[in-house]
């Protein structure tokens, strides 16, 4: 079974959907033209381009099966911030019902700050959602869903078991800002994708978290933490605190029914 390497003559801008294979999960990663940087975690322009591709006779699908063909499309960019390289691995199959992944090949770990006043266990399960990003995207949603019910809990008040009924609460509640609160609901979902087998209604294919989703939800965490941690609310003035300015994690957009974040992601990075 042979495989063959192919330089783009120049490179080509990444320009990936995933659309026509994904049709229910636009990547949030790439879709977008801002990406954090995974080694300085700035908000950058995504400028990935492809250098190369990888192409193959036959390829394993990530649920299972094989693909008649494979293609491993290989992007770079460096960092206009601290000046680092970005690289990018995606796997694409044109025959499948449309499985396609992409992960960061380098840096292997992305590292984002955590501000001072965060303490355990939330710091604890903050950075470790960090660590595990770029090899599951899945574990690091699924603990981004812990974080998130555990804040409520605690800092939010909230008594619901229930993590939507907790978001519910303190939607109702009106404490907390409208950019944070759009994006809880969201959180929950791609937890979900991460606790659950969930099929696509489309294709049948199992719905994974994607690199962008997952660091899409550390972005909300950020803005909690910030919220809730760094410059906390006077219980008087909840009113007020409500539309005061805050971190935002970009953007938010409907995806059926989903908040959706603006990538300012890093992907999967
Ligand atoms: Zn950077």
């Amino acid at each position: 079974m042979g495989c063959r390497i192919e330089d783009a003559a120049e490179p080509q801008k990444l320009d990936y959907t995933g659309g026509s294979r994904l049709p229910k999960r636009q990547s949030p990663c790439y879709a977008g033209r801002a990406m954090k940087c995974p080694h300085c975690s700035v908000a950058i322009h995504s400028g990935l381009q492809r250098h190369s591709q990888i192409v193959e006779a036959s390829l394993g699908l990530p649920g299972g099966g094989t693909s008649y063909e494979g293609v491993w499309n290989i992007y770079q960019q460096r960092c206009p911030e601290c000046g680092q390289t970005i690289i990018l691995l995606e796997r694409t199959t044109p025959y499948s019902t449309g499985r396609v992944e992409s992960f960061m090949a380098y840096p292997r770990r992305c590292t984002r700050p955590v501000p001072a006043e965060v303490p355990d266990p939330y710091r604890q399960d903050y950075v470790e959602a960090c660590s595990v990003l770029g090899d599951s995207p899945k574990a690091s949603a699924a603990l981004s869903r812990r974080n998130l019910q555990a804040v409520l809990r605690d800092k939010a008040g909230t008594k619901s078991k229930d993590l939507f009924d907790q978001i519910e609460e303190v939607i109702s509640s009106g404490r907390v800002p409208s950019h944070i609160a759009e994006g809880l609901h969201a959180v929950r979902n791609i937890g979900n994708f991460a606790a659950h087998t969930i099929k696509s209604t489309t294709t049948g294919a199992i719905v994974d978290v994607e690199p962008g989703e997952a660091e899409w939800n550390l972005d909300v965490l950020d803005s909690l933490f910030d919220f809730y941690f760094v410059s906390p609310p006077f219980p008087q003035s909840a009113k007020q605190s409500s539309t005061r300015s805050s971190r935002t994690p970009g953007s938010l957009r409907s995806r059926n029914g989903i908040p959706r974040p603006l990538p300012l992601i890093p992907l999967p990075f």
